[in-house]
């Protein structure tokens, strides 16, 4: 298993490695923002593979399974602006502040990652510079630009979890995660809760803290956006009609809610 260059100082992404930011619809007219942290699961040709054999590069540690297709899909359907990041989160976790240790995770769920042992405080400064900094920075660049356009912006960031964790099984097929934001996940959570078939999560399996997460509160909640976190079960979003199902199923819900959320174009003088 090659570990070349995990501990490389000099630059991360090479001529071979694609930007970590994917855009979709960036001219979309939806007062919905779609963030996708865990969108991807590449890893820059410098780090080869972490030390890992495949099947754990394509479990839920290295991204969110699901969520990339659910997130195109709802962007296409309710013509919103989405900003994504393609490398893996044991690259860097760009739900992290890049201060906590599981930024760049030496241990997830059960499974040690060997390329992130032992890193020099250079090689993580770099993963931070080319992978983590260049998403967060076009995330406040698009805000800026709505902010000074006087768009109204709704920050929804979407993301999936595994339906096992360290052996213990979620009942909750969708969970809204939250913290500071009293108008958006209220009306979510009850649209959720009117969906017959679902078992809904309010703050489950997560919360959203500074400690553990970071688009929410640093583009949402410090910036006064109106803002939720979306988690979806893995398992039901694990093939093409899952994934086509819940993205109807969303983008349904929330141009329901739009109209309730008292947005409206400021005045121009
Ligand atoms: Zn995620």
């Amino acid at each position: 298993m090659a570990l070349d260059g995990a501990g490389n100082t000099s630059r991360l992404l090479g001529q071979e490695d694609v930007p970590p930011v994917f855009e979709l619809n960036t001219a979309g007219r939806s007062p919905f923002l779609f963030t996708c942290d865990h969108y991807g699961r590449l890893l820059p040709k410098a780090l080869g593979d972490l030390g890992l054999p495949e099947e754990e590069l394509k479990r839920h540690i290295a991204w969110d399974i699901g969520i990339a297709e659910v997130a195109e899909a709802m962007s296409r359907a309710l013509d919103a602006q989405l900003v994504a990041q393609r490398y893996s989160r044991l690259v860097i976790d760009c739900n992290r502040p890049p201060s906590v240790a599981s930024s760049i995770p030496r241990l997830s769920e059960a499974t040690m990652i060997p390329g992130n042992e032992a890193l020099s405080r250079e090689a993580a400064e770099t993963r931070r510079q080319e992978v983590f900094d260049p998403y967060h920075g076009r995330i406040t660049e698009i805000i800026d630009q709505r902010l000074r356009d006087r768009r109204p912006t709704i920050l929804v960031a979407l993301h999936s979890f595994t339906p096992i964790y360290a052996g213990v099984a979620r009942p909750w097929h969708i969970g809204t995660l939250y913290h500071r934001d009293t108008i958006l996940p209220p009306r979510l959570l009850h649209a959720l809760r009117a969906e017959a078939d679902l078992v809904v999560g309010n703050n489950e399996p997560y919360a959203v803290s500074d400690e553990t997460d970071y688009t929410i509160p640093v583009h949402g909640e410090a910036r006064g956006l109106i803002s939720t976190g979306i988690e979806i079960r893995q398992d039901l979003i694990a093939d093409h009609s899952g994934q086509q199902e819940w993205a109807e199923r969303l983008t349904r819900i929330l141009s329901e809610i739009e109209p309730l959320l008292g947005l409206h174009l400021p005045r121009m003088h």
